[in-house]
């Protein structure tokens, strides 16, 4: 049963294997052209597929959050090209940035972010509220995710109410209710306990396996790295080399 799924998931996988994003000559100068100018990431070039799950890693400073960064529209970059899902970013107003942005990019944080004074289910429906989606459909929809997420019964609770794990599930509900072609976690577990960040890395498999939609994540966790596709190690704002998957999991090698 799981290999005929298995073979399913590889084939499909085979069959639509188109970048999502595509990253060229890229170059990142904080107070650019000042004597305290920082070249963060310097012409870095990445090719991501359209259903990856992939890692960064790198010593702390070597650039990991500025390419999320790049990646995810936050922040204006210096030099190079960022295709997303066919779409040259560089070439958008904007209007339409804000419009790509918000529809193609979902970012979980460390730190969460949620609105402190707006319950689990408030914070989820947000994004599709921003979206212009009925107020009705879009709490529906909320509703939908977090009891996927085995949230269900927190629907009305406060961030505060909630446990770290549970803080996380709403960020990651929030992040994906939009259906994003792109998904970006900056050390998403950083926060969490082991049991804790197993689930959430659990929960991002599954989706990954079941939406294809693409996941980066930045981590200084080897575990956490080794439940993606495959490993980029960033050493001086450059890729430094690659390593492909899969990975043995603490399951196999026991
Ligand atoms: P990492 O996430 O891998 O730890 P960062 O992307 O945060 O690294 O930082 C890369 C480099 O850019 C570091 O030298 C850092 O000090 C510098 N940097 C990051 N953000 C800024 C900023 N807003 N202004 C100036 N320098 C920055
Ligand atoms: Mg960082």
């Amino acid at each position: 049963m799981t290999v005929i799924t298995d073979m399913k998931n590889e084939y499909s996988k085979i069959e639509d294997r188109e970048p999502l994003l595509v990253i060229s000559g890229l170059h990142k100068r904080y107070s650019e052209g000042k004597s305290n100018e920082v070249h963060a990431i310097r012409g870095l070039d990445l090719r991501v597929q359209k259903g990856d799950m992939m890692a960064i890693m790198g010593p702390s400073g070597c650039g990991k959050t500025t390419l999320l960064n790049m990646i995810g529209h936050l922040d204006r970059r210096s030099e190079g090209k960022i295709i997303i899902d066919k779409i040259d970013t560089g070439k958008l107003s904007d209007g339409q940035m804000t419009a790509f942005r918000r529809d193609k990019i979902g970012f979980i944080f460390q730190l969460f972010n949620l609105f402190p004074f707006l319950s689990a289910v408030e914070n989820v429906e947000t994004p599709l509220l921003l979206q212009g989606v009925k107020a009705g459909v879009a709490r529906e929809q909320a509703k939908m995710l977090l009891r996927e997420l085995g949230m269900g019964d927190r629907l009305y609770h406060l961030p505060s109410e909630l446990s770290g794990g549970q803080q996380q599930r709403v960020a990651v509900a929030r992040a994906l209710v939009t259906e994003p072609s792109i998904i970006l976690g900056d050390e998403p577990t950083g926060d969490l306990d082991s049991t804790t960040s197993t689930d959430v890395m659990n929960l991002f498999r599954r989706i990954n396996k079941l939406t294809r939609q693409t996941l980066v994540l930045v981590t200084h966790n080897r575990w956490i790295a080794e439940q993606c596709d495959y490993i980029v190690h960033m050493t001086d704002g450059k890729i430094s080399h690659v390593e492909q998957g899969p990975f043995k999991t603490e399951e196999e090698s026991k």
